[in-house]
């Protein structure tokens, strides 16, 4: 009944138990800055959050923690199937797959593609399968949804060997979540799925903006890594290919300061100078700090510009959903951004778009306006979802 979902960042370990059917959730919990001295975890049981430090721990430490909650919880023996959530599969997955030793060297194969975040579900996986060896596992990758994009879509414009001889292709993250929302704005809007055209925009430290075409995705932001697309947090998205080389010469930077800066010293924190959070942007651009509102201001338009041409991929649009951090809290960015998109039909409900914060969501748009609406991401539900049916299927095939 029971699906535990565990999703290992860089320095940290989500995790959730969830009832896949009902998406009733009675322990969920993040321990983060893993291994320093900072290091604590935040149990979160039936709405009732504690945090307890953890000086130096390590994922099977964090691992202990959660057992220990189970455990108080009696809730240890009810688990049915337990789901990882892996960044990057490849190309090698276009479903979520039971973990079977071949398919953890696949994800260990990928590591070169996401060498901060596919050791850290590696990391998340051994220690599941070290307590639970008895249960089914099940990787659900981030990357899994946007194997249906066409080859014009996925294919860089350099030489061919380079995609045939090393994977140098776009690959296109978050998938998850668009793929979450995607299906929720079908059920809000009372239209079948595979019947709409939409774009889903992920708005959360991470950005990316994907093309769903009958539930398919047809195009998305984000290419070989997450580093390319829309301004992010501290990601730049998108910049010349030259910039490197040029600035390797002028600046004396090697190549791997070069991208750690663009990765994580620029986007809205490169440009403001202060933070990579949205919120305290906003609020510091009310006082009048213009590092602040430009950051905005050129997080909103490139956003724009991306939304219109994902357009092109779909030749029709039913709807835009706005998804995550921002984009279900920050009126400011959505109202914004449709103010842009007034050549695509947009019209903003100004009332509507206040109200839609705060885990409400709903629509945002006037009655004459195409659709745009907030819908929360609930990446867990949807990994507990995905992980109970092949776990299932498993189990309906006996073995
Ligand atoms: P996520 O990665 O999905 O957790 O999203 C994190 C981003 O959401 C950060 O930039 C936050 O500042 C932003 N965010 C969260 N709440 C708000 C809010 N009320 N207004 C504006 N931005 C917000």
């Amino acid at each position: 009944m029971w699906t535990l979902v565990v999703n290992c960042g860089s320095s940290s370990l989500k995790f959730a138990l969830l009832n896949p059917a009902s998406g009733e959730q009675p322990l969920s919990g993040l321990a983060e800055r893993l291994g320093s001295d900072l290091a604590s975890v935040r149990v979160d049981r039936n709405g009732d959050p504690v945090t307890v430090p953890l000086p130096r721990g390590s994922y099977a430490q964090a691992f202990g923690v959660l057992l220990a909650e189970l455990d108080a919880l009696g809730l240890r023996g009810a688990i049915r199937a337990i789901g990882h959530r892996v960044v990057h599969g490849g190309d090698r997955f276009s479903t979520p797959v039971l973990i079977t030793p071949e398919v953890v060297e696949v994800i260990r194969a990928c590591v070169p593609l996401a060498p901060l975040h596919n050791p850290a579900n590696l990391a998340g996986i051994e220690a599941a399968l070290a307590t639970f060896p008895d249960l089914p596992q099940v990787a659900v990758f981030d990357t899994a949804f946007h194997q249906t994009l066409p080859e014009i879509a996925y294919r860089y414009a350099v030489p061919a060997s380079w995609y045939t001889q090393h994977g140098v292709r776009r690959y296109g993250f978050h998938g998850i979540s668009h793929a979450y929302v995607a299906g929720e704005a079908a059920r809000r809007l009372g239209r079948p799925l595979p019947e709409l055209s939409l774009i889903t925009a992920h708005l959360g430290n991470g950005c990316s903006v994907t093309a769903v075409q009958g539930g398919r995705s047809v195009d998305t932001s984000m290419g070989l890594t997450p580093l390319e697309g829309l301004v992010m947090g501290t990601r730049s998205g998108d910049v010349d290919p030259g910039l490197p080389d040029y600035l390797a010469r002028q600046a004396g930077l090697s190549l791997t300061q070069i991208t750690a800066a663009l990765n994580r010293e620029s986007g809205l924190l490169g440009l403001s100078g202060l933070t990579n959070d949205m919120r305290e942007l906003e609020e510091a651009a009310g006082r009048g700090n213009e590092p602040a509102r430009l950051a905005v201001d050129i997080f909103v338009y490139r956003l724009a510009k991306t939304i219109a041409g994902m357009a092109v991929a779909l030749g029709r649009l039913d709807a835009l959903v706005f998804t995550g951090g921002i984009g279900e809290n920050s009126a400011g960015v959505r109202a914004t951004t449709l103010a842009r998109l007034g050549l695509l039909g947009f019209r903003l409900n100004e009332a509507a778009n206040a109200r839609a914060v705060r885990g409400q969501g709903g629509p945002i748009t006037a009655p004459d306006s195409l659709p745009a609406l907030v819908v929360n991401t609930n990446e867990e539900l949807m990994i507990a979802r995905e992980t109970a049916e092949v776990a299932g299927e498993v189990v309906g095939r006996g073995l």
